[in-house]
């Protein structure tokens, strides 16, 4: 017996890779101050988890529609639409088990396996979007964010990415890993590329809430975007409800074949989970936006703490909770190799866990080294992380 080599080659998220260092190190009794994880370091909201609690004391707990309670469906679409700024149909809306399960049905949905069909995606970008474009055999297409464009895509670049075989586009905003926000230029830009060669947009939006200034741009709200545009989105960041599996997609074109993926995979989202996320959708605005505007405060603290150590440059996040220091002249300065080897010394020698740029694609050698901090993390343990890189930093200097 085999393990298929589909399988075997299968890309993953570096992410859990260090956190797997990580625990190790913990397990041996190591103190580890870590900026590795994705999610928020709230509890979900309290109206939620009662929301949930009342649907399983009602016997909310079979199978439901593989598209989604229609009462959660109905309150995607409003709440979603008003951020946004357009009428979403609740027809439209698909939910299952996180918005990472509809990067794969997506690409299921619009290329063909083995035919040669590309997919075009950010680099640095969140690792599913390559993962998942190779695995369903489609053919992945890196398009370069450029932090000397504050993380955005140069245009004339993007163009050249586009051929005869390209179906789809993966654009993700507020990003992950950069906390870079595409701008309104650069979305038209690219809707007139999509419009031009009649490809599909995959807009990962679920940081849309997570955002530091101005109002969320969705490329779905320009004109004729609306139907090649998949918004992929969720409850996980915004709510602090990663554990709780809810994500959602909203296409009209898609939405049935989006279900008919569901019902073969998933079947559907977690029943009384839906209630929740029902529930967070329509009465907790305000615990998001505390959290959000806590995310803003630790962003402040955590950009004055990076540009504090030498060789560390650090743009300002305009959303997520992420920060992407160019570290390339700490790496020169110790005569250490690059981010990955400088990540790895942090962690063996000062016990603070990072993720570096390799983990979110392949090296652009232009664009220098970087290293990727989340910061839903105590204020405590942004001060005293960054102070032993410090620490490290200036000692090892030459
Ligand atoms: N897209 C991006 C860019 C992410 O960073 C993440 C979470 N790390 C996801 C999607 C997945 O979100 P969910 O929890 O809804 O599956």
């Amino acid at each position: 017996m085999e393990i298929s080599s589909r399988t075997k080659n299968l890309g993953t998220e570096n992410a859990f890779v260090v956190l797997a260092e990580v625990n190790k190190r913990i397990a041996a009794g190591k103190e580890i101050i870590s900026f590795c994880i994705g999610q928020p370091d709230f509890d979900t909201p309290k109206v939620i988890k009662d929301a949930a609690i009342k649907a399983i004391n009602q016997g909310k707990t079979g199978y439901v529609a593989s598209a989604g309670l229609p009462e959660l469906r109905e309150e995607i679409a409003k709440y979603e639409g008003k951020l946004r700024g357009i009428e979403l149909d609740p027809d439209a809306v698909v939910v299952d088990a996180g918005a990472k399960s509809f990067i794969t049905h997506t690409i299921m949905s619009t290329t063909d396996c083995g035919k040669g069909d590309e997919v075009i995606y950010p680099n640095p970008g969140y690792p599913i979007y390559e993962a998942q474009t190779i695995v369903n055999g489609a053919v992945p297409v890196p398009a370069n964010i450029l932090e000397s464009k504050e993380f955005n895509f140069d245009l004339d670049d993007f163009k050249k990415k586009v051929s005869d075989k390209t179906k789809l586009i993966i654009i993700n905003s507020p990003q992950n890993p950069t906390g870079g926000v595409l701008t309104k230029e650069v979305l038209e830009g690219i809707a007139e590329i999509a419009i031009e060669n009649d490809l599909w947009v995959f807009s990962d939006e679920i940081y849309s809430n997570i955002l530091f200034e101005g109002k969320h741009e969705s490329i779905a709200a320009i004109d004729g975007m609306k139907e090649r545009t998949i918004i992929a989105t969720g409850v996980s960041k915004t709510f602090a409800m990663t554990g709780w599996r809810i994500g959602y997609a909203i296409n009209e074109k898609l939405a049935k074949s989006f279900s008919t993926w569901v019902t073969n995979i998933t079947a559907c989202a977690g029943h009384p989970n839906q209630y929740a996320a029902v529930a967070a959708l329509r009465d907790a605005e305000k615990e998001a936006e505390e959290m959000t505007a806590s995310f803003k405060r630790r962003r402040d603290l955590i950009v004055k703490e990076l540009n504090d150590i030498p060789g560390f440059n650090c743009l300002k996040p305009k959303g997520t909770f992420y920060a992407y220091p160019n570290v390339t002249k700490a790496c020169k300065n110790t005569g250490i190799k690059d981010s990955e080897e400088l990540r790895k010394k942090i962690l063996e020698e000062v016990g603070v866990a990072v993720l570096s740029d390799i983990h979110f694609g392949a090296k652009i050698p232009e664009e220098g080294e970087h290293l990727r901090f989340s910061f839903a993390t105590s204020d405590e343990n942004i001060e005293k992380g960054t102070e032993k890189i410090r620490e490290f930093i200036k000692k090892n200097s030459k």
